[in-house]
């Protein structure tokens, strides 16, 4: 089977490096660019079609470095600009080249938004909104659009092809309905934006809580994702590395990452 899901972006709302900043995070991707971090998204590859999950504000750069060239539906998690800001790079992709709408998923309660920010963008998508609860099927992938804990509305995806496979790039642990439907999958793909003290506990986790999540779920394997580093204690790639030594199953996620469905 050649289905793909593939992390685009891993970091959280600023990025890394971010513009303002010289903490050890922003300087190690600075000097290192394969360790930059660009904001959340991913992309399911069912070989055929190409489902976005989120637009990122680098989009853009994103579908270049990982030679992207057709897109099929765009999912929108929530509507917070880290993982809509990118739509309107699409714009052209739909007129000039694909000719035809991209349907668009949006959350329910954001359709009034996105026709405020974007009302240039109504013709070139078709616009439909998602459900909780609800699976839909791609290819032999199901997706079922889970609810996350985070500070609007905003749906976690879990994919089930020869593996399951669940994504939750912004949530402060899961509301209970939730945790059971996950338990057992491959892989927990996490929340963990704070390193140290979790600044917004009611809407993000830090590394541990997101160790502890997939332990909870009985995950086997956890992917530390949409992360700040440099909040709220600034950190190496090579130091998590090694704080990550003593869990087998942990990992960190990167930009490009591919996991298996
Ligand atoms: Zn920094
Ligand atoms: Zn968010
Ligand atoms: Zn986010």
């Amino acid at each position: 089977m050649t289905v793909k899901f593939q992390l685009l972006g891993t970091g959280a709302g600023p990025g890394v490096p971010s513009f303002y900043c010289d903490c050890i995070a922003c300087l190690e991707a600075k000097e290192k660019p394969h360790l930059a971090r660009t904001r959340s998204g991913a992309v399911l590859d069912i070989g055929h079609e190409r489902i976005l999950i989120d637009a990122s504000p680098d989009l853009r750069s994103q579908l270049i470095k990982e030679q992207i060239k057709s897109l099929d539906y765009l999912f929108i998690t929530h509507w917070h600009y880290d993982h809509f800001g990118g739509i309107g790079d699409l714009e052209f992709y739909i007129k000039l080249s694909r000719k035809r709408p991209l349907r668009l998923f949006l959350p329910p309660s954001s359709v009034e938004e996105f026709r405020l920010a974007y009302p240039f963008l109504e013709d070139v998508f078709k616009i439909e909104t998602w459900e909780f609860g609800r699976t839909y099927q791609f290819g032999e992938v199901k997706l079922t659009v889970l609810p996350a804990r985070h500070s609007i509305p905003t749906a976690g995806i879990l994919l089930e092809a020869e593996k399951k496979v669940a994504y939750f790039t912004d949530t402060s642990g899961l509301p209970e309905s939730t945790a059971k439907r996950i338990q057992g999958v491959d892989a927990l793909i996490c929340d963990s934006t704070f390193h140290g003290e979790n600044w917004y506990p009611h809407s993000h986790m830090s590394m541990v809580e997101a160790i502890e999540l997939g332990n909870m779920v009985r995950a086997e394997h956890t992917i530390l994702t949409h992360l700040a580093m440099h909040y709220s204690t600034p950190t190496t790639v090579a130091q998590i590395e090694a704080e990550l030594e003593s869990y087998p199953n942990v990992s960190l996620a990167y930009d490009g990452m591919l996991i298996e469905l």
